[in-house]
């Protein structure tokens, strides 16, 4: 992170604005939000800007800069048409410590202004690093969209009842759960929609019926966190990992998703591989069973969905032994994220009218999967496993009359921005896979669809991005 973000209090400060062009106009615009005292040093301006120094804060010296100028001087914004110009004041500022930015040249500027979506008192600030006005000016559009225009009066009102809160409830944690309350439910949603009185009258109601002052039970959330790309979470998955107090998550899970994660959420990696290391399947229950009852928000976090091949079911029994509340958030499985980011649809009226999903793992038990079944022509299968498993499934279908010529691929960290798509067949697999030097996780689909994901692909995809065909 080259920039770190701030909130600078400009009250009564002095900011020195060079330049009286529109662009200086739009940070005097912008600067007269706060309190500051704004000095503006130009020989010639726009006319508003005399408009504007007549009925505002803002002074105006109509002249060439001079050092002095920079005396007393909080921030320095300069902007005039002069390149060589701009950059010797910045490098007077630089001399003095005193921070500056130079419109449009970012190398000049020791600090930059980030795209903002004003809803005072709150205040979204989006930073490219300089990269990208444009991309910045994009991602605000979409902010601005979302956020509701009420937001700020929103902010107000609940700091008039935190004084409310902090008379009746005793603990932070009463006080916090309360503000949950209101914001995800009913009193925020009638606050944004205009209906304040009925807003006030909800929170009262539970202020007065102290339905955050009983002791509160903890609870367990399994969540889907997908199978890669943190932009395939569902909503309901965002909103549990926000309000986690801790996470216990499987090594699958990328870095991405958890950065979602409320900051201050306690984060526990109870990885499982297939081979190695992993955390015993009846320690992650109790932990989970102590953590919910010690009063927590737990979420536990699977890749993909955790109901497929993700022991969820599993968590659940020994959560319902336990009389822990649970609830369950579904999320994009691995066949799903990979089959779509690979270009191969699981499903296609030409080649399979079903789909199968087996694991490949080799601790289900010793129990085999019906090859007989699963090498039929006309459908399609994908493989949940470890690379090391390939060689037996192929074998086996091989063995139980799947031709050498039905399409396979292997999605290697599939939605990743590392994702790869190794196409081939049954009979040049393995061959496939030690040439491309393939990594976990990946999986593998077997059936006619494979063979489409050279035609469909594309995500991450190279010129001739399925590697290899032939072997
Ligand atoms: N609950 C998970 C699956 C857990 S089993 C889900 O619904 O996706 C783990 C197996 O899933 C891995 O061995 C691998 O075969 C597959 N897998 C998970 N994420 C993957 C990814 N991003 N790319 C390729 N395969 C993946």
């Amino acid at each position: 992170m080259k920039y770190f973000p701030l909130f600078f209090d400009l009250t009564g400060q002095r900011v020195l604005i060079v330049g009286g062009g529109e662009v200086a106009l739009r940070k005097v615009a912008l600067l007269e939000h706060t309190g500051a005292v704004i000095h503006l040093v130009a020989p010639d301006v726009v006319p508003e800007l005399l408009l504007r120094a007549a009925s505002t804060r803002l002074t105006l010296a109509r002249r060439e800069f001079l050092p002095q100028d920079l005396d007393a001087a909080r921030l320095v914004v300069v902007a005039t048409s002069r390149r060589a110009v701009n950059r010797w004041i910045a490098k007077l500022c630089e001399a003095r410590a005193i921070p500056v930015n130079v419109v449009d040249d970012r190398e000049a500027s020791r600090f930059i202004v980030p795209a903002i979506i004003d809803r005072d008192p709150v205040l979204v600030a989006i930073s490219t690093g300089g990269t990208s006005p444009v991309l910045a000016r994009r991602l605000r559009e979409r902010l601005e969209a979302s956020i509701p225009k009420r937001l700020g009066e929103l902010a107000a009102w609940l700091r008039e009842l935190r004084r409310a809160a902090r008379g009746q409830l005793r603990t932070a944690a009463e006080r916090r759960r309360f503000f949950e309350t209101i914001l995800d439910g009913a009193p925020a949603r009638r606050f944004i929609a205009g209906d304040r009185r009925g807003a006030s009258r909800s929170a009262q109601r539970l202020l007065a019926g102290r339905v955050c002052a009983a002791p509160h039970a903890g609870e367990v959330t399994l969540v889907g966190a997908g199978p890669g790309d943190p932009e395939l979470l569902t909503l309901k998955a965002l909103r549990a990992l926000q309000d986690a107090d801790v996470i216990l998550y499987d090594r699958l899970v990328s870095e991405g998703v958890l950065e979602l994660a409320r900051r201050d959420a306690t984060r526990i990696c109870v990885g499982k591989t297939a081979r190695g290391e992993s955390t015993p399947q009846d320690a992650i229950n109790d932990s989970l069973i102590r953590l919910a009852r010690e009063g927590k928000r737990v979420v536990r976090l699977k890749g993909g969905d955790p109901f497929m091949f993700g022991r969820g079911g599993e968590e659940l029994e020994a959560l319902a032994q336990a009389g822990v509340p649970f609830s369950v958030v579904p999320g994009i499985t691995a066949a799903a994220g990979c089959a779509a980011y690979a270009g191969i649809p699981l499903t296609h009226r030409d080649h399979a009218h079903s789909v199968s999903f087996v694991t490949g793992h080799a601790d289900t038990g010793g129990a085999e999967p019906d090859w007989q079944a699963l090498a039929k022509p006309g459908q399609t299968v994908v493989f949940y496993m470890g690379l090391a498993r390939v060689e037996h499934v192929v074998t086996n279908l091989l063995a139980h009359g799947a031709p050498p010529t039905r399409p396979a691929a292997i999605v290697e960290k599939g939605t990743t921005d590392r994702q790869r798509v190794i196409a081939a067949t049954l009979a040049t697999l393995r061959q496939a896979l030690t040439a491309a030097a393939v990594e976990s996780p990946a999986l593998l689909v077997v059936g006619e669809v494979a063979a489409l994901a050279d035609k469909f692909a594309w995500f991450n995809a190279r010129p001739g991005a399925a590697l290899s065909k032939t072997g």
